[in-house]
């Protein structure tokens, strides 16, 4: 490059430079007239809009109040104050006014298991009416089957992409139990995938991934009653690990005891899929190496006042379970909002919303629902209200940042830029 080109580039960005400064609101206001052309030219395109609400677009950016929230073709095409907007009239407006608007949840923890069977044949209304009572009715867009009958959950989820049935993203991850390890409340009619040694873990590992699952899921302890637990060995829950890493799929655990924790972190599992409050508390140790190993939790504290009917046992297994959860998430380990739902009938979320707020702030709990998924299960267009984001997000007739709870309080479920739940 010649001095005399430098020098016009130097002068260019001066002027550059100027225009910015002289020019500011009007480059903030681009997107908006941008937008407006677009769909001006297209009239048929559609455009929804959700208008008037205050959105937090993350769980550490800062709220816009009186917003609008536009989309188009299933993505976020703006999110600014709405003074800044002129919709084309075509425009399909949601009224927000008074609404909170946050991104889409995950329930990283559920089951389609009991009332789901005969998903394949079964009439798309009964699909849907159940689908909005567990899951799009709580706001959730995305959610993990950690066990079911794979075939079943297959033959749902098509569905669901087919448009049949509005319902959430889902991800399946199949069940792999220790040998001789049924636990006693899954009826001993089914017949459980049991490893008794790691060739066996391997292979159905390779199997459920071949067959289109998204993970595996290790009982590395398995609840038997009044006998003992029965353990996965380290060995085998690494031969099932190395499986799914070499395709970058995740490995849950249900652990049970210390030594279902201690056996999936030395077989290297992502994500434990519960708390252990039985145990009282986490050691030392194994709150260090989750650490290091960047372990993710998923509580599901609800679940512990479903175990035992009797209520002082309850509260001592809730106590324990928010002590483990305050205890790594201090230590700074990413938590994953799961309740199990699907495996318990209990399908509303106010309680876990309330006992995670014993050991997090409200900030941190929208983390578990939507940006710690999004980036612990590398979905980069998803857990965040943006631009360029898939437009899946909650419209909550509440602030959580009164009230925790208030996360529960759903008015719109929208995914893909569908409104696949709507209270009125
Ligand atoms: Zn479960």
């Amino acid at each position: 490059m010649s001095i005399s080109s430098g020098n016009r580039d130097n002068n260019k960005l001066t002027l550059f430079k100027y225009m910015i400064r002289r020019y500011k609101s009007l480059l903030i206001l681009l997107p908006a007239f941008t937008l407006y052309h677009l769909s001006a030219q297209t009239p048929e395109h559609r455009v929804l809009a959700c208008v008037g609400g205050k959105v937090y677009p993350s769980q550490i950016a800062t709220p816009i109040e009186d917003a609008a929230v536009v989309v188009e073709e299933g993505k976020i095409s703006a999110v600014a104050a709405r003074v800044l907007f002129k919709l084309p009239a075509s425009a399909e407006v949601l009224d927000c006014k008074g609404k909170t608007i946050v991104a889409g949840f995950w329930n990283s923890h559920v089951h389609f298991e009991t009332g789901w069977h005969g998903a394949e044949n079964a009439l798309a209304d009964k699909l849907e009416a159940h689908m909005q009572e567990m899951l799009t009715r709580w706001g959730f867009t995305t959610v993990w089957d950690l066990g079911s009958e794979p075939g079943n959950t297959l033959a749902l989820r098509e569905r669901v992409e087919a448009g049949q049935v509005p319902g959430p993203k889902i991800l399946m991850a199949g069940d792999i139990f220790p040998e001789n390890g049924h636990p006693v409340y899954l009826s001993p009619e089914m017949e459980l995938p049991e490893a008794g040694n790691a060739p066996e873990a391997m292979l159905m590992a390779r199997g459920y991934l071949s067959m289109g699952l998204d993970g595996i899921k290790l009982f590395t302890g398995a609840y038997m009653g009044n006998k003992p637990v029965v353990n996965m060995d380290a060995a085998i829950v690494k031969a099932a690990v190395d499986v799914a890493h070499a395709l970058r799929k995740p490995v849950f655990a249900h652990p049970q005891n210390h030594v279902g924790v201690d056996n999936a972190l030395a077989g290297g599992v992502d994500i434990l899929a519960h708390t252990i409050p039985n145990e009282g508390s986490f050691t030392a140790e194994e709150l260090a190496h989750m650490k290091q190993q960047r372990t993710a939790l998923i509580p599901t504290l609800t679940l512990w006042t479903t175990v035992v009917s009797d209520s002082a046992v309850q509260d001592q297994l809730v106590r324990a379970g928010v002590n483990e959860l305050k205890a790594f998430f201090s230590e700074g380990g990413t938590i994953l909002f799961g309740t199990d739902v699907g495996f318990i009938t209990r399908y509303d979320t106010t309680q876990e919303f309330e006992f995670m707020g014993r050991a997090m702030g409200w900030r941190d709990v929208l983390g578990a629902l939507t940006t710690n998924p999004a980036e612990y299960f590398r979905e980069p267009s998803k857990g965040r209200v943006e631009k360029g984001m898939d437009a899946d997000f909650v419209v909550l007739d509440g602030d959580p940042a009164a009230d925790v709870r208030n996360f529960a309080k759903v008015a719109y479920t929208i995914r893909g830029g569908k409104v696949i739940y709507s209270a009125k």
